[in-house]
């Protein structure tokens, strides 16, 4: 397996998805086709660019301000393999706390059978789940599109058995 992501962009210091100061990185591809979505532009999964995890990784490392990891796309869940290998890389060597956003419903996400996505599950600290739906947009709370979205502490949720809901202040 090599290690290149095919992403549409990356936000080096971010503090509109996350808590802190946080390193983004938006996935290209996704076929959730939310209409109102913002990031039109990381839908084709022929578009985009190759970037190599191991840069990534450097990137985060040489930047002393970032607190935090959160991806984003398009989808991050169509590259599982890739998506795993990075959030295993920054969990590693750095401790950040990572924020992943997805178009699915958590629990779809937990019926796919899939090696990487379960792997991926035990590692990343928050998940914010489901389609932006533009009749539920919302500005009253930070990090989520729309008010159907969530913020799913993942570890807490694996814990006790049940969705662990959680409200991330900037
Ligand atoms: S899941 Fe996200 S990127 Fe995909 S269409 Fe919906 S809002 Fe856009």
């Amino acid at each position: 397996m090599n290690n290149l992501i095919k992403i549409s962009g990356i936000i080096t210091e971010s503090i509109v998805d996350g808590p802190g100061i946080r390193y983004v990185v938006f996935f290209q591809g996704c076929h959730h086709n939310c209409p109102g979505c913002q990031n039109i532009h990381s839908h084709n999964c022929d578009g985009g660019y190759f970037k190599n995890i191991d840069e990534i990784i450097d990137e985060i490392n040489y930047n002393k301000l970032i607190t935090g990891v959160t991806i984003s796309g398009g989808e991050p869940f169509l590259q599982p393999d890739k998506l795993f290998i990075l959030l295993t890389k920054i969990k590693c060597i750095f401790k950040f706390s990572i924020i992943v956003y997805t178009g699915y419903i958590f629990e779809d996400l937990l019926k796919i059978n899939s090696y990487y996505i379960k792997k991926s599950l035990n590692i990343i600290d928050f998940i914010i789940d489901g389609r932006f739906e533009v009749d539920k947009k919302t500005f009253l709370f930070p990090f989520i599109g729309s008010w159907n979205q969530r913020i799913i502490n993942v570890k807490n949720t694996f814990k006790s058995g049940v969705i662990s809901l959680e409200i991330l202040n900037k």
